[in-house]
């Protein structure tokens, strides 16, 4: 058993964050992530305005990594598509460059970043991980960053929520479509859930859908054949997309968490699931994991502060996906975005969390 200062668990943009900002104003940080190299996750890959500025404050510039600019909103449905501006500029970035960037950030700051390590339990009254070859570690403060993934003795209280799941596949567009889709996000909702699709850095295209997860039971190819049935537009993507599919369950959109244990602070998704159709959980973990190097050293201070903050971009989005999922109402609300200028940057404007850190 060694102990060490401030221990972050996960290095996705929330773990990441908080290595950049504890580590900058001087804190000792070690950062625990499992994956050994580059990987893509289950991720739309949305940068909205907030998530842009937010990875400034992190040193990072998304148009320099490449990232793909957006600025115009498209919403398919059977009956026709409808468009509008975005308030502000937005972004296509791969998961795979983003959190990549964000670990070498982390690492320049003077973070410890230790890849290949999977954290296997956690106590949090004595603050003390247990790693998968048996190495126990205690930590003056504990960072629990491990998204939408579980952690024995830490889990997140969700069992009885409604769950969704996520797919996502990359793949190169046929030209026509990839000038369609050029500077645009592209929403297809769905009878319970939605398909987003944009261009990334590398001119692949990022095809990610949400269902509720009773919709995975018969298996996702059984799904994508049904979702490429019931809405036509979407099923020239999925048959573009072939194979290669990454599927993730269990995520408990509209979930907070509302208290803490004395020095265990609970980032990103581990602290606040947004309806992934807001396209704000990257910024909401940016949020989260730079405002821990703001605040004082009580997490239970943080972890109210981040319930607050979060309260509006969440309930918001749980609305709006309500409505999208409606299949009368999805209608109306394509309808809506033709008619009504505005009324997409409305709710674009109400589903973020902002550019200040938490
Ligand atoms: C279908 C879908 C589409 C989405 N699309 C978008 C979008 O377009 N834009 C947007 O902003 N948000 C989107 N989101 C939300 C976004 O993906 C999350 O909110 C965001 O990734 C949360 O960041 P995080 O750092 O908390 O967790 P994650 O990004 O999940 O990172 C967690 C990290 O912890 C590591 N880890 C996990 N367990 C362990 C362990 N035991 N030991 C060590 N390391 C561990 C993982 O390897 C991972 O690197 C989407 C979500 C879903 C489900």
């Amino acid at each position: 058993m060694r102990r060490t200062a401030a221990l972050i668990v996960g290095g996705g943009p929330a773990g990441a964050a908080a290595a950049i900002g504890l580590a900058r104003r001087g804190d000792t940080v070690e950062l625990l992530e499992r994956s050994r190299g580059p990987r893509d996750l289950v991720c739309g890959g949305f940068l909205g305005w907030d998530a842009l500025s937010l990875l400034r404050q992190c040193g990072l510039n998304a148009a320099t990594l490449g990232a793909h600019p957006i600025t115009r909103l498209r919403v398919v449905t059977n009956a026709g598509a409808a468009e509008a501006d975005l308030p502000h500029l937005a972004a296509g970035l791969s998961r795979r460059t983003l959190d990549e960037a964000l670990l070498a950030r982390a690492a320049e700051q003077g973070a410890v970043v230790r890849r290949g390590v999977s954290v296997r339990s956690v106590d949090p009254d004595e603050r003390a991980v247990r790693l998968s070859d048996g190495q126990e570690i205690v930590a003056d403060r504990l960072y629990l960053a491990t998204g939408k993934h579980e952690l024995r003795g830490a889990a997140r209280p969700i069992a009885d929520r409604p769950l969704a799941a996520g797919l996502r596949a990359a793949m190169m567009p046929r030209p026509a479509d990839r000038d369609r889709l050029a500077g645009f996000i592209e929403l297809h909702p769905l009878p319970d859930g939605y398909a987003g699709l944009l261009l990334q850095e590398d001119g692949s295209a990022n095809l990610c859908l949400s269902v509720a997860q009773e919709r995975m039971a018969g298996g996702s190819a059984k799904l994508l054949a049904d979702l490429a049935r019931e809405a036509r537009a979407l099923g020239r993507w999925i048959e573009q997309a072939e194979d290669g599919w990454a599927a993730i369950a269990g995520v408990p959109y509209g979930w907070r968490a509302r208290g803490t244990e004395p020095g265990l602070f609970r980032l990103g998704d581990q602290g606040a699931v947004i309806a992934s159709l807001a396209g704000d959980g990257v910024a909401i973990a940016l949020a989260s994991g730079l405002g821990v190097a703001r605040g004082g050293p009580s997490a239970p201070a943080f972890q109210r502060r981040f319930a607050r903050r979060a309260a509006r971009p969440l309930a918001v989005a749980g609305a709006i996906k309500s409505l999208a999922e409606a299949p009368a109402a999805s209608g109306v609300a394509a309808r809506l975005l033709r008619f009504v200028p505005g009324a997409a940057s409305v709710a674009a404007r109400l589903t973020r969390i902002g550019a200040r850190p938490v």
